[in-house]
């Protein structure tokens, strides 16, 4: 618009100084690709300049009331825009430009109107240029296409999903109906980025996206919401467009692995979170965050599976937030305690040694256990402080014994995954050892299965080095995990722990004993000593003295204890 005013202003002060009009309107018009429209209303007459075939080849205008046909030459909808613009009086108004199309359907033009006023403020003379913004109107497009679609997997983006849902959830409320939402996300995906790279991952993502794509229609919008989570909203799910029906498609297709176009074949999985309106909530948003927080359930229990709302799982998913936001608390005011629960060595029933057990008493004097915020602090990271100051006031009270009483024992941590992966977490815990003075030789980690999700190299290389120092590596819960015996000799350790689950089972049930027999034999083959966890009862005891466990630990001997009540037990055995 500007430089429209420009060249009119320009073509104002020429035409005091120029007596041919038809050259200096050249003047303006040789240098444009556009085409012009030069108004004069005192003589009522129109000339067309510069690039006007162009544009309007059929158009013929002498007289302003020939300016009419141009609004034939646009599409329908934009006539009214054109003929304001062609009969404008007054070109400092906003409008004073638009764009629209042609009749051909691809050029787009922008018209931009400039008047030129007499003495008397008059409108005396009109120039409208016409200018052919066809790219610029394609990159718009583009730029139209981006805020509803995403670009990877041609679905709906999240936003416009939102926008969608939120039009169901309106339609469903008038008619009293339902709506659907299914959170479907890729399970493992992060490893199949890390292992097979990005470029695998994003055609996973798009070739599953593909395929969902085909469930889209007037009352199922399916969309891309981030990086391998897809959402799909379903108005009254019925039939084809069940939960159900459509779940058992997407099974049906990752059921084959996706075959790419490095010729590689990549399985997948998915977990999937379904919430519907009004059961589980009434607005959008909510629904998205029930869909996705029940997800979140299907990958706890094992992945590959289904998940639908219910009211316990949310209540339980509110608990976490709240005991997270206490966690924060509870770090920074370090309100945690330690107990430690003696394990005897079978035959003689003497000490081997304790167990560090951490315990957190909440501000309103209730005790939280570890099984439920242990995992919390290793989704949110506070496990690493956590853990640190559990290794150090362990350690610190483990070497105030040791100098009042003349025991043999081994001290155990329980040491989470994501502490054991730090980079600082070999010399902080030299560095404890050291700074308390206690031999290494009687301080044991213990480590879970895991851990080995990892690269089996470098944990193994982190356990050589922890050995090499001296520090005892024991493996806890065994058979909860992976359960490979396979990989066992392969570990640097010194102790497996066998779990509670085994010990509870192992009276009642011939698979859980023939499992425990064979485990104890194994692994006292592989040289490795075994603690049996959580026994309870003299007959479990008794058994698992007849099968050669070396040690036990449970309530049957003792429980964790506070720090007191530790020193009384080591003042009898000193
Ligand atoms: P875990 O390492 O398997 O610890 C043994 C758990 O079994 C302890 O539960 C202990 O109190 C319980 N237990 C021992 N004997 C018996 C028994 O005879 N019967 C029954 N019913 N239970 C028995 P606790 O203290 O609640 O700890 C639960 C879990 O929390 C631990 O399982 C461990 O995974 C984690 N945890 C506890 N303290 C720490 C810690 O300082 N750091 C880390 N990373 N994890 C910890
Ligand atoms: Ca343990
Ligand atoms: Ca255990």
């Amino acid at each position: 618009m500007d430089e429209l005013r420009y060249q009119t202003t320009l073509l104002s002060t020429k035409s005091q100084q120029l007596t041919n009009e038809g050259k200096m309107l050249r003047l303006i018009c040789d240098t444009s690709s556009s085409a012009f429209l030069y108004v004069n209303f005192e003589r009522n007459c129109v000339e067309v300049l510069a690039n006007w075939n162009e544009f309007f080849p059929e158009i013929e205008i002498k007289e302003i009331k020939d300016m009419n046909r141009l609004c034939l030459e646009v599409e329908g909808q934009y006539a009214p825009v054109l003929r304001k613009l062609l009969f404008l009086e007054d070109s400092n108004d906003d409008s004073g430009s638009g764009i629209m199309r042609l009749k051909d359907g691809k050029t787009w033009v922008e018209c931009e109107v400039s008047i030129i006023y007499d003495e008397e403020k008059n409108p005396s003379e009109k120039v409208i240029r016409f200018k052919n913004v066809s790219k610029f109107q394609s990159q718009n497009d583009e730029l139209t296409y981006m805020a509803y679609y995403d670009v990877l997997t041609g679905l709906y983006n999240r936003n416009y999903f939102v926008r969608l849902l939120a039009d169901f959830v309106r339609r469903a409320e008038e008619e009293n109906s339902v709506v659907a939402v299914m959170f479907v996300d890729i399970d493992d995906f992060r490893k199949i980025n890390d292992g097979l790279g990005i470029i695998v991952g994003d055609e996973i993502v798009q070739q599953f996206g593909q395929f969902l794509g085909d469930f889209n229609n007037e009352n199922v919008v399916v969309s891309h919401f981030n990086a391998d989570i897809y959402c799909i909203a379903i108005y009254d799910p019925c039939g084809s467009r069940s939960v159900e029906y459509i779940y058992q498609a997407i099974r049906e297709k990752i059921r084959h692995p996706f075959l790419l176009s490095t010729r590689q074949e990549v399985g997948i999985s998915v977990s999937v979170g379904v919430a519907e309106y009004p059961e589980a909530a009434k607005t959008t948003l909510e629904l998205i965050n029930c869909a996705e927080i029940v997800m979140f359930k299907a990958k706890g229990s094992g992945k590959n599976s289904i998940q639908y709302f219910d009211a316990p799982i949310l209540n339980d998913f509110l608990q976490n937030v709240s005991i997270e936001n206490k966690l924060k608390e509870a770090v920074f005011n370090r309100n945690f305690t330690m107990n430690f629960q003696p394990q005897y060595y079978v035959t003689d029933k003497k000490l081997r040694g304790v167990e560090a057990l951490i315990r957190w008493r909440d501000t309103d004097g209730r005790m939280i256990s570890p099984a439920v915020f242990i995992p919390i602090a290793e989704k949110n990271g506070a496990i690493v402080p956590i853990g640190t100051w559990v290794i150090e006031e362990s350690i610190k009270t483990f070497a105030q014994w040791k100098r009042k009483y003349p025991v043999d024992m081994i001290l155990s941590l329980n040491i989470s995954a994501i502490q054991y992966k730090q980079s600082e977490f070999i010399t902080n815990i030299i560095h404890i050892i050291e700074k308390y003075d206690v031999d290494p030789e009687e301080i044991e980690l213990e480590i879970t299965e895991s851990i080995l999700i990892d690269s089996f190299k470098e944990v193994t290389e982190k356990l050589c080095i922890l050995r090499d120092y001296g520090i005892r590596i024991s493996l806890d819960d065994f058979g909860t995990g992976y359960s490979s015996l396979s990989y066992l000799k392969r570990l640097p350790i010194d102790t497996l722990k066998i779990d509670k689950s085994f010990v509870d089972a192992m009276l009642t049930d011939d698979n859980a004993r023939i499992i425990t027999d064979s485990i104890i034999y194994m692994v006292k083959k592989l040289g490795f000593e075994t603690i049996a966890e959580g026994v309870e009862t003299e007959e479990q005891f008794e058994y698992l003295k007849s099968i050669e466990c070396d040690c036990i630990q449970g309530f049957l001997l003792g429980k964790p204890l506070p720090e007191d009540d530790i020193e009384k037990i080591l003042e009898k055995v000193s």
